[in-house]
């Protein structure tokens, strides 16, 4: 075991964290935090704390930590095979077992699954495969994809583009000319107050009307969005909206996506969000809940219409040029296969609705009136409180302020993690789906504490 100052020192002169403030990580205005165990809902630090992960990660470890049975899976797997490729029909007992198992618990009208390694490869694979089928049909100008302000698809090219944060396109040359983006379905900041759920959807419908009429709607491919808003504030969309959006895409042959990297495998109390709203996508991304991040692996879920095109399209032009080395990692497979296993045994998607309808709800009742609370807002096991300056006209604090993170901040100092999201004064819960009542009433009781200590 290394000694902690040791630790320190080769962290900071060589370790170049994502999503960081270098400057401050390298002044030590940015802690180390070097987390060394974690079991259930808890992880430890090298100092000892044990902390409640009320974010799951990266809202990842949906199964929570230290499960010995997936571990012993991945072991098992190691040992046996710990790589073969999957290219050219090559494939192991554990990738061609998750791919059944990922269809059976996907929509009826999905084909196959294709299998990368992270949410934000799973997408670059979306895009390809929604312009090589706009290539197959022969219109090579339907490519380019509509996604929504504060949505969030990853961090590559493409992706980051897609991802309708500022902080993702500052200084990277984002977005991309074949991205344009849409209102964002947050009620809470709808454009005028007086505006119903009803009317705020349907201002949603006619702005992507417009933009559709702006760009033409033989230039537009697909319409990417996550069922619930997650990085952007967690933001379920207001009734009706995936009906009304639906519509609109069927009306101009433009394909959905539903990224579900965070609402995939339960985390809304339904296998998948799609599910829960009705949604009828032609890809659905997946990644995350998939493992439990107990290893890398993510996935798209592509529709029976568009395989039927791709296939087409290999009998004209030979094989498919898209691949990872490790597409189909066994020891992610063999991760995702004890994961699912575990999911349906502990019955972890219907608990994930139950304590999540339970944490939102006393949520509500802990903070909701406070007096710089704006909205507490969820499903299933998602929920975020917005702080805002004035209730009345739900205005802003300053950034400099930094509400969200010292508020995150000091419910760390009492034992919880939260995420202060990147945008806005929010806190996001996303909790590991085997969260008790008490530790619901924990995150609950400590997060009112916090809040009346900074506000
Ligand atoms: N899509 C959504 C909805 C996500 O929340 C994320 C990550 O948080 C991604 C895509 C990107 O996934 P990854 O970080 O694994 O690349």
């Amino acid at each position: 075991m290394l000694r902690n100052d040791q630790l320190d020192q080769w962290d900071r002169e060589n370790f170049f964290h994502p999503s960081t403030h270098l400057a401050e990580f390298a002044r030590g205005v940015t802690p180390q935090r070097i987390i060394t165990g974690g079991q259930g809902c808890h992880i430890e630090d090298r100092d000892g704390n044990r902390l409640l992960d009320a974010f799951a990660g990266l809202y990842c470890v949906n199964v929570g930590y230290g499960r010995t049975d997936i571990a012993d899976a991945i072991a098992a797997q190691a040992k046996e095979l710990a790589y073969y490729h999957a290219y050219v029909g090559h494939g192991t007992e554990a990738s061609i077992t998750l791919a059944k198992m990922v269809l059976d618990r996907a929509p009826d009208h999905m084909s196959k699954v294709y299998f990368g390694l992270s949410g934000s490869d799973a997408n670059e694979t979306n895009v390809k495969l929604i312009w090589y089928y706009n290539n197959i049909l022969g219109r090579p100008e339907k490519k380019k994809i509509i996604s929504r302000w504060r949505g969030y698809h990853g961090s590559g090219l493409m992706t980051g583009s897609l991802t309708g944060l500022e902080l993702f396109h500052k200084k990277f040359d984002l977005p991309l000319a074949q991205v344009v983006h849409t209102e964002a379905p947050y009620y809470f900041r709808r454009p005028d107050l007086d505006m119903t759920e009803a009317g705020f959807v349907a201002h949603c419908v006619s702005e992507l009307e417009a933009l559709i009429d702006r760009e033409g709607a033989d230039t537009i491919a697909a319409f990417i969005g996550e069922p619930v808003l997650g990085t952007g504030g967690i933001v379920p969309p207001p009734a009706g909206y995936w009906a009304a959006i639906q519509e609109v895409l069927n009306k101009h042959d433009i394909l959905l996506v539903a990224d579900e990297v965070v609402t995939g495998f339960g985390r809304l109390g339904t296998m998948f969000g799609s599910e829960h709203y009705g949604m009828k996508p032609d890809l659905i991304t997946i990644a995350k809940g998939l493992t439990s991040a107990y290893a890398p692996l993510s996935g798209s879920i592509v529709s029976d219409k568009m395989w039927k095109v791709l296939e087409r399209g290999t009998d004209e032009n030979g094989p498919i040029g898209h691949g990872w080395t490790y597409s189909a990692h066994p020891i992610g497979a063999a991760a995702g296969v004890a994961n699912l296993k575990l999911i349906d045994e502990l019955n972890l998607v219907h608990k994930a609705g139950e304590t999540g309808r339970y944490l939102n709800a006393a949520m509500r009742d802990a903070v909701g009136g406070h007096a710089h609370v704006g909205e507490v807002r969820g499903e299933g096991m998602l929920c975020a409180v917005e702080f805002v300056k004035t209730r009345e006209g739900r205005g802003f604090f300053d950034a400099s302020e930094k509400v969200g993170p010292r508020i995150a901040g000091a419910l760390l100092s009492r034992g919880v993690i939260a995420r202060a999201m990147p945008q806005g004064d929010i806190l996001g819960f996303a909790p590991p789906f085997c969260l008790t009542r008490e530790e619901a009433d924990e995150i609950v009781g400590k997060t009112a504490q916090a809040v009346a200590e900074v506000l």
